[in-house]
């Protein structure tokens, strides 16, 4: 009698100790940097809740730094000539990269086209292109090597310690920069980053507006299908990528002119600018880019569809870890355009 409850209590504890450890998993949509978003946590049910808050608040967290819709983020502050010098680590870092990717690019990502990117939203608000002498007088303040960015060479202690090393920026009056073009990347790694510390998750997603990173596993334990949307009719999937590691690690970002666009007496007008021209990048419909980190396939999305389809894939080609999948023609005639290793992480269906 006692053997038989004893046995009955460890069938059940058993059968507890399986709904507990069985991966599940929770998904929040939260609107998060003007954006929709989609976070998704797998393991244990305990888990969840926490890997989800601690990766909505390290989204909340960019957003308050790099927003350049919040006058009093430390971006804006800077734009507004407020104390360019002694910069927060993190801002540091994402100024940077997006430095480096100019150099990368031949200036056709640059973050300082700012100006232009609000005379672009100021003549779309008045219902008329920009005429030559303000685009001339915007073009004049654009320019990545205007910014100096520089690490106090003095101070041993890494950024991110109290009394770490600092970064200095200088830059003349009137030069502007925009991080808009690598944040949301940048804070769907830093999301991920924060998801998994401390915790032994069995997978998860952040999305954030076209920007996607996966590890892991889905609950049903196979692998993450990532959807890359059609330029032309949303929510229509036109191909499906997935991880090619255990890890189930994946980065990918896709830029296109259907989610936002300027329009100015009924013509629609890329919200990506080309430095060279200071006018809208409208040479492609939408670019698709895998990399090791979010941020990078979010900027290679961005200077890509500035580039075009023939420049852009010669210079992909030369970087390492970075593919790109560029769609043009037309919704009825789609023409597809990959770098070598692009293919490979497409599912055949
Ligand atoms: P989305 O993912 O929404 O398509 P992107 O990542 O391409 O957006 O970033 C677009 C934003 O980047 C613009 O709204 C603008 O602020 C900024 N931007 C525009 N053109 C450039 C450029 N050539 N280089 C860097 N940033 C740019
Ligand atoms: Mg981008």
């Amino acid at each position: 009698m006692i053997l038989v409850v004893v046995s009955g209590l460890t069938l059940v504890g058993i059968a507890l100790w399986r709904v507990a450890t069985t991966p599940t998993s929770q998904t929040v949509t939260p609107e998060i940097m003007g954006t929709t978003t989609h976070l998704t946590a797998v393991g244990r049910r305990a888990d969840l809740g926490p890997a989800l808050d601690a990766a909505q608040a390290a989204l909340r967290s960019v957003n308050r730094t790099m927003s350049t819709y919040d006058p009093s983020s430390e971006l804006s502050r800077i734009n507004a000539g407020q104390s360019p010098d002694d910069i927060a680590p993190e801002l540091g870092a994402v100024l940077e990269f997006g430095l480096h990717m100019s150099s990368r690019t031949d200036g056709a990502f640059d973050a300082t086209v700012y100006p232009l990117v609000q005379l672009w939203a100021k003549a779309a608000a008045a219902g008329r292109p920009p005429d030559d002498a303000e685009l001339a007088d915007a073009r004049s303040h654009v320019g990545w090597r205007k910014v100096s960015l520089t690490m106090d060479p003095l101070n041993p202690q890494p950024a991110t310690q109290p009394g770490g090393r600092r970064w200095v920026l200088r830059m003349p009056v009137g030069t502007q920069i925009t991080l808009d073009a690598i944040a949301k990347g940048d804070a769907v790694d830093l999301a991920v980053a924060a998801m998994r510390t401390g915790r032994h998750l069995a997978g998860g997603m952040v999305e954030v507006g076209g920007d996607l990173r996966c590890f892991g596993r889905p609950a049903d334990g196979g692998f993450w299908r990532v959807g890359v949307q059609s330029p032309w009719e949303e929510g229509r999937v036109l191909m499906r990528l997935r991880p090619l590691t255990d890890s189930g690690e994946l980065c990918v970002c896709t830029s296109g002119n259907y989610r936002r666009y300027y329009e100015i007496a009924g013509k629609r007008y890329s919200h990506i600018i080309d430095p060279a021209t200071g006018e809208p990048a409208d040479a492609v419909p939408s670019v698709t880019v895998i990399a090791p980190s979010c941020m990078k396939a979010d900027g290679w999305a961005t200077a890509l569809s500035v580039l075009g389809v023939e420049k852009g894939l010669k210079l992909v080609e030369q970087e390492s870890g970075v593919e790109a999948m560029f769609v043009t023609g037309t919704k009825d005639n789609p023409e597809y355009h990959y770098s070598s290793g692009f293919k490979k992480y497409v599912i055949e269906e």
